[in-house]
């Protein structure tokens, strides 16, 4: 690199330019690995410091009452900087910030927050931290100027390596792509291009498309950028082994005892009763075949308590065993962190007892199965690459997936980072249902594509780990993605009612039923007749010859005809949508929040408008069906050209039968939503208040049944478990949801002990939610207790709108008491939010949704959780309210164990380890006021529990976190 750049780093008073101002100025001057200068100051600002930014700089207002102002130091920094590029983390926010001080920096900009995403897809999060991390770069002073500065450059220049690495065909690329997105990497790509060609110039002229399919056609020799196009040995698929032993009981004690290969290889392992009588249970079920429910108290293991029995029988019969899971972090955790523990542990037996059942797992094969969308499809990504690019989110994507493509060898896009925009591109290379014909695909053929090799890997894998919606969907659309298996665990069990019904239900929105209609043909300015129809028209009509005059006059008829079908349709969905839409503000007018629903009743059908949805339908179904027709037309068409004719023959089948099933698919659930009532199906219209855009949603009413006869009859054996699936100490309301009436049960508790541990109050003082005077004394009752427990807290709220109310009348008074308060979408994701708790405990998350599970803070940062209010679903959300209407006491029977099992969720984010201590303050008076109320406290484990005004649970809190937890043992 002969380049000079600076890396440049400001701090500042808040994120917005137009109002916030530039406290200080880090900036480092480099060629290469060296440094050539520096610069910093702090800079006064006019205004003062926000706690916030206090805690997250470490700067204060004393620190700056001697600094220049920024107009004294802007010069200066703008003879530091002269021509040179400038590099820094989201850098261009920093440029505005300076120029909205008044210095305007024209020098180009490369922004390593972008050169990441697209040269790191693998990382969940871009902040500079972890970027340097990753790269190898050691870690600095945080939000600090010039460190921060240093770091960029470090970042930089290491990133910088990694583009010198590329090939030139895919620099090319890459320099071609960024320009249409409009990004100043392009300047990069081309800056290494023109240097690596001043040296060698033997890659000159060629383009990423042409060497891949020179690859393909064997014209030359693997080049680089084909790398990942090398033809793969297929994996062995699982076989029977023939045997039939059955997990020991014996095996699984040894194993877990104190002197068992897991003591020793697991660091801080500890013997759990607990887990082993879950264990048991799980083999059992394995071994006899069978369905059992297992609620496993936080801190049993439980992800080890089934995956051990569930691998001892997979390796010793041949025999897979899927895990179910409802998160990817669940699935993270136990492909990178309970797997290999098990491997080390079968490493040690095999040490001691080769021959051991436990030593066997040293062969234990697992891999992650997801739904085909999630994988590149090769045959699109090539067939796309040849086309033009037409938008800047376009160019954005394709640069991401050439550069990601170097290195994947999954091709799962969730290694990618792609903005909302760039993910919705992202089905058009992704394999589609219908459109891959294996058998005639390359990629295939060679064990390249993606999907495919993800699918060999799961059928030589003994455990086979996806997500409840590929497991239920795959169940639903014929199984053709999981490999054949007889024994099945489900884990976060209690999303799997909610999972199955979204997966058996179905929505259709405005856009997308446009969307379609203009796939199938429309006309445009510049291009003329487009979409399937149009494009095959002209595909067939250029061919020369006798044929392609015959096509074109059997088609010039059928393609003004789809034209007239196509406006015919397009117009009566745009009307029915837009009456659909009058109906949700008038049936809902009131409703605030992103999303309005109403419910479709027999009530609502009845009314007189709802006719004219049914009249507009009808418009738009008949030319539907034209289309349809036509597009079987014009497959007939097609049919009839030999390959060699027309090599884009089989291409242009496969997106026409795509086109025809879809259009047969919106047909047939539009019918069924708007003109064919059934009682089994629960329906809705939702309006989005920022789009305005309308849909029109079904969801069985039932899943029970549909669980019996698709999942469970299928299954040999079934284990379903979680943290929480009990409510009032009884499996009967989970097993009722999913159809389990007969299944068998245990509950392992807990082995923490948290009447030592844990204090549980609820406060009588604060007026139930909707009584008069509820949000002043919330807000009252929340400001005392974050004050008893001096922050270490997390406030959990069920509704966004509750959350933003506290927050704003809160913040300013619990931050003069020095407790920064955060809250959810904003002041970060809610990993930023937990990291900052992490990093200074006097601190308090305000959060909704996802912080009710899945939050996982083990020690003393999290020593207060806050519940706000009890976790009832909205009586108007249309599932709830039809599932309701099947109870003869609806609230009891349905309302109340539906919210014990959320509740549940959300106090278990208080204790995760033996030696954490806290306190749970419920502000809702209901527990103790209302006769439902004890089945929530009967639900949790023996706690000390205690019931009082604001002031007496703020001084207990204070007391109980002001005891030291001595009784770390577990409870056995
Ligand atoms: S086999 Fe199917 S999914 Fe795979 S590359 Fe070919 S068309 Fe795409």
């Amino acid at each position: 690199m002969t380049q000079v750049f600076v890396a440049l780093d400001l701090e500042a008073t808040g994120m917005d330019p137009s109002r916030d101002e530039v406290i200080e100025i880090g900036a480092v001057k480099f060629r290469g690995g060296k440094i050539i200068d520096y610069f910093q100051t702090m800079v006064r600002p006019r205004s003062v410091l926000s706690f916030g930014i206090q805690t997250l700089t470490g700067l204060t207002n004393k620190d700056l009452n001697e600094a220049p102002r920024f107009a004294a130091v802007a010069p200066k920094l703008r003879d530091f900087v002269k021509q040179a590029p400038i590099v820094g983390q989201s850098v261009g926010m920093d440029l505005e910030m300076l120029a909205a001080g008044g210095l305007g920096l024209p020098n180009r900009q490369y922004d390593t927050f972008e050169m990441a995403t697209m040269l790191l897809p693998e990382l969940r999060t871009y902040d500079l931290g972890t970027i340097a991390a990753t790269l190898g770069v050691p870690p600095s002073h945080k939000h600090r100027a010039v460190a921060d500065a240093e770091t960029a450059m470090h970042v930089f220049n290491r990133l910088y390596d990694r583009i010198e690495a590329l090939d030139d065909a895919t620099l090319d690329r890459l320099a071609e792509l960024t320009r249409i997105s409009q990004s100043s990497l392009t300047h990069l790509f081309s800056a290494v291009v023109r240097e690596r060609r001043g040296e060698v110039d033997s890659y000159g002229g060629n383009s990423i498309g042409a060497a891949l399919l020179a690859k393909l056609g064997g014209e030359r020799e693997a080049t680089p950028e084909a790398a990942f196009l090398v033809t793969r040995a297929r994996p062995a698929r699982l076989e029977p082994t023939g045997v039939e032993p059955e997990i020991s009981p014996g095996t699984l004690r040894a194993a877990m005892g104190a002197e068992g290969p897991f003591a020793n290889a697991l660091i801080g392992f500890e013997e759990r009763p607990q887990q082993l009588d879950m264990m048991l249970a799980v083999a059992n079920n394995l071994n006899r075949g069978g369905r059992t429910l297992i609620e496993a108290g936080t801190g049993t293991g439980k992800s080890l308590g089934y995956l051990l029995p569930a691998a001892l029988h997979a390796v010793e019969h041949g025999d897979p065993v899927v895990v179910s899971t409802a998160t990817i972090a669940l699935q993270d955790q136990l492909i990178k962190k309970d797997i290999p523990a098990l491997r080390a542990a079968a490493a040690d037996a095999a040490r001691l007892d080769p021959s051991s059942p436990i030593a066997k797992l040293e062969n234990l094969q697992a891999s992650v199965l997801k739904g085909r969308s999630n994988y590149l499809c090769l045959r699109r990504w090539f067939l796309a690459q040849r086309e033009a690019v037409s938008s800047e989110t376009q160019a954005q994507l394709y640069a991401k997936v050439t550069a990601w493509l170097q290195t994947t060898e999954t091709g799962d896009r969730a290694e990618l980072r792609l903005s909302q925009d760039e993910g919705s591109l992202w089905g058009r290379l992704a394999e589609e249902e219908g459109a891959c014909v294996p058998a005639q695909c390359v990629f295939h053929r060679r064990n390249q594509c993606f999907l495919f090799r993800a699918r060999a890997e799961a059928e030589a894998s003994h455990i086979v780990v996806v997500n409840h919606s590929l497991l239920l969907s795959d169940l639903l659309r014929n199984g053709s993605v999981l490999p054949s298996y007889r024994h099945l665990v489900v884990d976060e069990a209690q999303h799997l009612e909610a999972e199955a019904t979204t997966q058996a239900g179905f929505s259709v929105s405005r856009p997308q039923a446009v969307d379609l209609l203009k796939r199938i043909i429309r006309d445009e300015a510049q291009l003329g007749t487009v979409g399937a129809l149009g494009m095959t028209f002209r595909t067939l009509t250029s061919v020369s010859g006798n044929q392609g005059r015959a096509a074109a006059a059997d088609l010039q008829m059928h393609l003004q005809a789809a034209r007239n079908a196509s406006a015919d349709a397009l117009s009566g969905i745009e009307r029915m949508f837009v009456t659909l839409g009058e109906f949700v503000e008038r049936y809902d007018s009131l409703a605030t929040g992103y999303e309005r629903r109403v419910r479709v009743t027999g009530a609502l059908r009845s009314d007189p408008a709802w006719s004219q949805v049914e009249i507009e339908w009808d418009g738009a179904a008949q030319p539907l069906g034209t289309l349809v027709e036509l597009l079987r037309q014009f497959s007939d068409v097609v049919e009839t050209f030999d390959d060699e004719v027309l090599p884009t023959r089989l291409e242009i089948l496969t997106e026409l039968e795509t086109l025809e099933s879809d259009s047969v698919e919106l047909r047939r659930r539009l019918f069924q939503l708007l003109s064919q009532a059934s009682d089994d199906m629960i329906c809705w219209l939702s309006r989005h208040q920022t789009t305005g855009e309308t849909s029109v949603h079904a969801v069985p009413l039932h899943v029970a049944d549909l669980l019996r006869d698709e999942l469970y009859r299928r299954c040999e054996s079934i284990t379903l478990t979680s943290a929480t699936l009990t409510t009032d100490r009884t499996f009967d309301y989970i097993k009722d949801r999913l159809g389990l009436e007969d299944a068998d049960e245990l509950n392992v508790p807990s082995p923490f002990d948290y009447a030592a541990s844990t204090l549980l109050a609820v406060m009588d003082d604060v007026p139930e939610p909707g009584q008069p005077g509820h949000q002043k004394a919330l807000q009252r009752a929340v400001l005392e207790i974050c004050r008893a427990s001096e922050g270490r807290a997390m406030v959990l709220f069920t509704s966004h709108n509750a959350l933003q109310t506290t927050y704003r009348a809160l913040k300013a008074d619990l931050e003069r008491d020095g407790i920064l308060v955060l809250g959810q979408r904003i002041d970060g994701s809610p990993r930023q939010l937990v990291e900052r708790l992490l990093a200074n405990p006097k601190t308090v998350i305000f959060g909704t949704n996802s912080f009710w599970e899945g939050v996982d803070i083990v020690g003393e940062a999290l020593s207060l959780l806050v519940i706000t209010r009890l976790p009832f679903s909205v009586p108007s959300d249309p599932v709830f309210a039809a599932r309701s209407e099947l109870f003869e006491e609806p609230f009891i029977d349905y309302a109340v164990p539906q919210a014990i099992l959320r509740f549940k969720q959300g106090f278990g984010r208080l204790i995760r380890s033996a030696d954490d201590r806290g306190a749970c303050v419920v502000l809702d008076r209901r527990v103790v006021s209302r006769r439902y109320g004890e089945s929530f406290v009967a639900s949790l484990p023996d706690c000390r529990f205690i019931v009082g005004n604001a002031d007496e649970v703020s001084s207990s809190v204070r007391d109980w976190l002001a005891v030291q937890n001595v009784t770390s043992a577990p409870r056995h």
